[in-house]
């Protein structure tokens, strides 16, 4: 009797697992694939569609498309996850397995931020980010203000992206000089692990008069002053706040007791947890890596890859080295290259750009995975 994989999450993690499990055993290996939502969006989609370069049904990638041999999609909530019995109960059934791959993300906590709901506005879940799309056009300028509550949060170059992708939208509309952007992070430099990244980006907030506010974080936001409070005593005044909110793993992956310190705690080479046959990629697991999709998807690779191993009876060799490339948006369409690696020696990072040219290469990552997890062509984002 074929073995049964069940892979918890379709996001960057689930989808990679499920594909290479899929080509590897080619039916002869039943996976089933679990997620509440209609289909997967890209992050970086995210932003795009907030500024308006495309629109929304043209990021959404549908789980119904997916037909790759021995996988069921299961459009379901799990509510349930036992990590010793390899069980998981959804809306849609109750599930067994001989292993879990649990990918399901973070999510997020927007009343970690008082007054975020009241009087601001977050980008990172899709329903925040394709709202902003209509808030951003009727913007008549004004003091915006970008802020961080707390870490971990995913894909750190993305509240830079988005004040460089702001400002070159407020010129386009020709409200710039009468806004103003600040930036506000609780890291000493934008990309901590790649200085070069974070000269460049230096270099540009000053250029384009972004004002970047290091080391500290937004505590709070008071909806009737309209300032947000900061973790080093100052404040700032907002027309717009544009929110990162306070991240954390679903609730159904808390109450499974799977948590230590709020994360899955894994094996970072192996991303093994605790219990056998059962992996955790992605962001709902402390690995040492940022949280990230290219991270999540060569984590999974690896786990895939060593379950595949234990199925066969082969030695299980295969083990994730902590690489990862970023696209970072500068705005006006240019691209800088960031290439991280976290586990040799001290996280070191190499940067390339920004320019137009690398824009082809952010393209083809995103045309890459669809046509891999979903066996499609997509014209990525495009200006409408
Ligand atoms: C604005 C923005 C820009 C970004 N840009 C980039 C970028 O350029 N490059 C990059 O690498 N990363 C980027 N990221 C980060 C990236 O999107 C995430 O780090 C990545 O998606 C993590 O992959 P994952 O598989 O761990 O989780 P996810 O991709 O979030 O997938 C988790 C899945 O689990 C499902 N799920 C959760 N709970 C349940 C449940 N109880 N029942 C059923 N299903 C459930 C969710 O629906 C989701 O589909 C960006 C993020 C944001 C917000």
């Amino acid at each position: 009797m074929s073995k049964r994989v069940l892979v918890l999450g379709a996001g960057f993690g689930g989808l990679e697992a499920t594909s290479i499990l899929a080509e590897e055993f080619d039916g002869d290996l039943e996976i089933v694939l679990i997620d509440s939502t209609e289909g997967f969006v890209f992050g970086f989609s995210k932003l795009d569609v907030m500024f308006a370069r495309t629109s929304a049904d043209r990021v959404l990638h549908r789980y119904s498309d997916i037909a790759k041999p021995g996988v069921t999609f299961v459009r379901a909530e799990i509510t349930a996850i036992d990590a010793v019995a390899k069980h998981v109960e959804t809306t849609g059934g109750a599930f067994d397995g001989d292993f879990l791959v649990i990918a399901l993300g973070a999510d997020y906590d927007i009343s970690g931020t008082p007054g975020l709901a009241e009087a601001g506005h977050e980008f990172y879940s899709e329903a925040g980010a394709f709202a902003l799309r209509d808030i951003l056009a009727s913007f008549e300028g004004g003091d915006v203000v970008i802020g961080i509550t707390s870490g971990p949060f995913k894909c750190p170059p993305a509240p830079s992206e988005t004040a460089l992708m702001l400002d070159a939208m407020l010129r386009d509309r020709g409200i710039r000089d009468s806004s103003t952007i600040s930036l506000v992070m609780p890291f000493p430099r934008p990309i901590p692990p790649s200085p070069d990244a974070s000269s460049a980006l230096l270099a540009t907030f000053e250029e384009r008069d972004i004002a970047w506010h290091p080391d500290t974080s937004v505590r709070s936001l008071d909806a009737d002053e309209r300032v947000a409070h900061l973790g080093d005593g100052s404040t700032l005044p907002f027309d717009l706040y544009l929110g990162v909110p306070v991240h954390r793993v679903p609730a159904v992956i808390e109450s499974a007791g799977l948590t230590v310190d709020g994360w899955i705690p894994v094996d970072s080479r192996t991303l093994e947890t605790s219990w056998p046959d059962v992996y955790a990629v992605g962001d709902c697991a402390a690995v040492g890596t940022p949280r990230a999709g290219v991270f999540a998807e060569r984590q999974a690779a690896t786990a895939a890859r060593r379950i595949a191993a234990r199925v066969r009876g082969d030695s299980e060799d295969s083990l994730y080295d902590g690489r990862g490339v970023c696209y970072v948006e500068f705005g006006g369409d240019e691209i800088g290259i960031v290439e991280v690696a976290f586990f040799d020696g001290r996280p070191r990072g190499s940067f390339e750009g920004p320019s137009l040219d690398l824009a082809a290469q952010k393209h083809e990552f995103g045309v890459s995975r669809i046509r891999r997890w979903f066996d499609r062509d997509w014209a990525a984002a495009v200006a409408e």
